[in-house]
């Protein structure tokens, strides 16, 4: 007889647990120079409503998280931060379910601050601009009879008044952020 309420209450509270689904997933990187690193310095941060969890990924880097609470916006973090912008990505996860992430990871901001204004992918910066953070004004030069002219004070045309001489990065300034931009490829670098 004790057994059977042994078991009873067994019975219960494994019912009472058993709302979980499974999480594996793997981290895609974007930076393999760096792979030694990531395999030793990586966590993946698991947020439910009840715990935060975190694991280290393995050689492949691969992560799985048993047991996981059955429920809506789970959040998954990287730790270091994914470059150039961290993000925290969101799931939804059912009773049972193995859900399967994949997730690309860069480790290192890929803008460096010192490189020049040749572009990585035509190798040339004739048409590259610089980009500006923060509030920026156009400034423009007149004669004095009003004519554009350049800094120098030589007459320009019109077209070449209006040609854009750099492109606004916004008004968020963070520690990764590229410094030019070649029309020419479309790329922020
Ligand atoms: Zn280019």
């Amino acid at each position: 007889m004790k057994e059977k309420i042994l078991l009873y209450f067994l019975l219960i509270s494994f019912s009472c647990f058993s709302q979980t689904g499974k999480l594996t997933g793997k981290l895609i990187l974007k930076d393999p120079e760096n792979y030694k690193k990531v395999l030793e310095n990586t966590y993946i941060i698991l947020k439910t409503s009840i715990k935060t969890d975190s694991i280290k990924v393995d050689s492949d880097l691969r992560f799985v998280f048993e047991d996981v609470k059955a429920e809506k916006k789970i959040k998954i973090f990287i730790s270091p931060r994914n470059y150039p912008i961290n993000i925290c990505y969101m799931m939804d996860l059912k009773e049972n379910e193995v859900e399967n992430v994949e997730i690309p990871y860069t480790s290192t901001c890929p803008y460096s601050k010192d490189r020049n204004n040749v572009c990585p992918i035509c190798s040339k910066n004739d048409e590259v601009l610089p980009i500006i953070y923060g509030l920026s004004a156009g400034i423009s030069y007149k004669d004095k009879d009003g004519n554009p002219t350049d800094k120098n004070g030589k007459i320009i045309s019109k077209e070449e008044n209006e040609k854009v001489k750099s492109i606004s990065g916004g008004c968020i300034v963070s520690d990764c952020q590229p410094t030019w931009f070649c029309q020419r490829d479309k790329l922020n670098f």
